[in-house]
This record gives C-alpha cells, sequence and structure tokens, in this order.
C-alpha cells in the first residue's frame, strides 16, 4: 500500500479545517502519515487525522520558511518511501506544494477541486475550464478548502521528526495581522465582500466590516475598491486577487465581472445586493437582493443580530 504524506496545518484553535477535509482524502489513497512543522504545534498535531504523526516542533519553525520546511517535507517522504503529498491550498500549502515537488523532482497538481486514486481535477483559466489529469508517478497536490468535508479529530501514533532542520537565509522577525480581520479569506465559511457600490471607504468600514462581524465571517472585496485604496490587496477576491471556496458569499454592490467570477464561484451559495437587476452577478446567485445596500445591509444585520 503507498504511502501519503499529510502536512496539517495549526492556527491558534488547534488543526486547520482544511488540514482535516485532506485527511479524509489522504485515507483514501493510501496509508496516511501526518506530517505537522511549527512551533509549540505538539498539542494541535495529534488530533490531526492520520494513523502516524510525524510533529516537527521546533523554535526554528516558528514562521513558514519555505527552505526549511520544503527540506522537512522532504526527509519525511524520502524516510517513509512515500509516493504522494497532499495538503490545503491555503497560502502557505500553495508555497510549499511546488517547491517540495521541485525539490523531490515530482508532479504538482495544485488547488485541486476533486482528488482520489481516480485521479485529480482542477480549475484553469479562472475557473473556466476544469482540467482532469490522472497522474502516472509520484505527486503533490494542494487540495481546495471546503472542497471536501472535515474529518473527525483523532490520530494514531506520534514521533517526533528527527531529521535535519536546515539553516536559510530567510529570517521572519515577527508576523503582523494585516489581512482581512481576525478570519482569513481563503479559509472562511463565510464570506461578505464589498465593491464600488459603496460609494466610500468610510461606507465599506460602517457597513461590511461590521456585517461580517455579525455573521463571523472574513470581510473580501472587489478590486475596483482596492484599486481605489480603500482597502488592502490582501482583501482582493478574484483573477488577480484571492480564490475563496466559503459555504456563502455574499457579495455587496459588486457588479460580478467575469474577473471577480473567477475568485468566488466555486462557493457553495452565492447570495447579492445590488440595485441593477441586470448586474451579472445574479447570474451566478442562488439568492439576490434587487436594491439599494444603504438600506438593506443595515436592516440584514439588526435581523442576523436578533437570531
Ligand atoms: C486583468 C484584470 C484582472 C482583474 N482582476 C480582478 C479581480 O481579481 N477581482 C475583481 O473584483 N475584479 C478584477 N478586475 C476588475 C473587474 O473587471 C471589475 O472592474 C471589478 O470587479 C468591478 O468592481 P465592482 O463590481 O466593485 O464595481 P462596478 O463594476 O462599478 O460595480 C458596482 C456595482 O454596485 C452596484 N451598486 C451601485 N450603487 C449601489 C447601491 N446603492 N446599492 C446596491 N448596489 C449598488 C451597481 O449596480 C454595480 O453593479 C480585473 C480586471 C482585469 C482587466
Amino acid at each position: 500500500m503507498s504511502t501519503v504524506i499529510l502536512v496539517g496545518e495549526t492556527d491558534g484553535n488547534g488543526i486547520k479545517d482544511v488540514s482535516q477535509q485532506v485527511a479524509g482524502v489522504a485515507a483514501g489513497m493510501g496509508e496516511v502519515v501526518g506530517l505537522v512543522i511549527g512551533k509549540n504545534v505538539s498539542e494541535s498535531a495529534m488530533k490531526l487525522a492520520a494513523g502516524k504523526v510525524i510533529i516537527a516542533d521546533d523554535e526554528r519553525l516558528e514562521y513558514y520558511d519555505p527552505v526549511k520546511y520544503a527540506s522537512i517535507v522532504s526527509q519525511v517522504v524520502q524516510k517513509n518511501d512515500a509516493t504522494k503529498v497532499l495538503m490545503g491550498a491555503t497560502t502557505m500549502g500553495k508555497d510549499l506544494g511546488p517547491r517540495v515537488a521541485a525539490e523531490l523532482g515530482w508532479g504538482y497538481l495544485g488547488d485541486c477541486l476533486e482528488a482520489s486514486s481516480e485521479g485529480f481535477v482542477r480549475p484553469d483559466f479562472a475557473g473556466k475550464v476544469l482540467a482532469r489529469s490522472k497522474p502516472e508517478g509520484p505527486l503533490v497536490a494542494s487540495i481546495r478548502n471546503n472542497a471536501y468535508p472535515i474529518g473527525e479529530s483523532w490520530s494514531g501514533s506520534v514521533e517526533n521528526f528527527s531529521g535535519d532542520i536546515p539553516d536559510s537565509t530567510l529570517n521572519t522577525t515577527s508576523i503582523e495581522k494585516i489581512g482581512a480581520g481576525t478570519i482569513e479569506l481563503t479559509e472562511a465559511n463565510i464570506v461578505v465582500s464589498g465593491g464600488r457600490g459603496l460609494e466610500s471607504p468610510e461606507n465599506y468600514e460602517a457597513l461590511i466590516r461590521p456585517l461580517a462581524a455579525t455573521m463571523g465571517a472574513a470581510a473580501g472585496a472587489s478590486r475596483a475598491i482596492v484599486d481605489a485604496g480603500w482597502v488592502p490587496h490582501s482583501h482582493q477576491v478574484g483573477q488577480t486577487g484571492k480564490t475563496v471556496t466559503p459555504d456563502l458569499y455574499l457579495a455587496i454592490g459588486i457588479s460580478g465581472a467575469i474577473q471577480h467570477l473567477g475568485g468566488m464561484s466555486g462557493s457553495k451559495f452565492i447570495a447579492a445586493i445590488n440595485k441593477d437587476p441586470e448586474a451579472p452577478i445574479f447570474k451566478v446567485a442562488d439568492y439576490g437582493i434587487v436594491g439599494d445596500l444603504f438600506e438593506t445591509v443595515p436592516v440584514l444585520k439588526t435581523k442576523l443580530e436578533k437570531l
């Protein structure tokens, strides 16, 4: 039976949901060996759903470092004779995956929507086409958040990583969160995004962020308002921004240009508020309110607060 290395990630609360989703996928492909890298990650790592979990817990691994992390994954692959490496298509996974594939001389499939021993499906051209692949050799793949349900939290045997942690010329001394709030856009279950219909950055702060907070959502944006300097690029959803696949995507004052749709049309449910009934966003929306956002958003927020 082939061995699959599952690279798990932690956040302040434990193992990330996306890692447990990938664990379920990995289980169908072979014997799963989990690998969690970081500082003070041991307790969380033990919850990764894998038959065996290897933990690389070291203060030199506090922040993601491509040289160190890729080397550790490669060492674990070789020691376990693995033929596949799977991880979430997170900010880290999207960077680490190709590096590990290059280091091992393996194939790489990024941002997969489907993954099984039958093959892999991933979007191309901003989601306009789906590419199906049946790899014939060893492979590294990243799987998109929410593509699969969260697996159960459990782990089998636990082992400490005993290989080398190489030196790196990169030296991250601190990480300051300037993103879309406490919830990372690409991992959020709900995303509330605002566009040019909001008319000003003050209205984004007054309407989008409070509504997002009420819904436990991450706050996103169209490129129009990022280019206008209302919010940082870290908020941008779309072809030249982030790809999100939440359970619910709420687009407020966003027209639904093809480049925006490319980043959010994989969401499970899409809802839109727009005063123009012909706005293209309504073509992809499951639910829509044709109306003035300045009237509907405060009402929506008040109703949600009462739930
Ligand atoms: C190469 C390239 C890459 C791009 N990448 C991206 C990308 O990654 N992400 C992205 O978003 N865009 C991207 N764009 C830009 C994209 O084409 C659009 O210009 C942009 O998405 C429009 O943003 P918007 O919907 O906020 O603004 P608009 O298109 O101006 O839409 C504003 C909407 O608000 C509605 N509205 C106005 N007032 C109200 C009100 N009071 N109540 C309710 N609704 C109201 C209007 O009816 C309208 O539909 C890209 C473009 C190019 C060329």
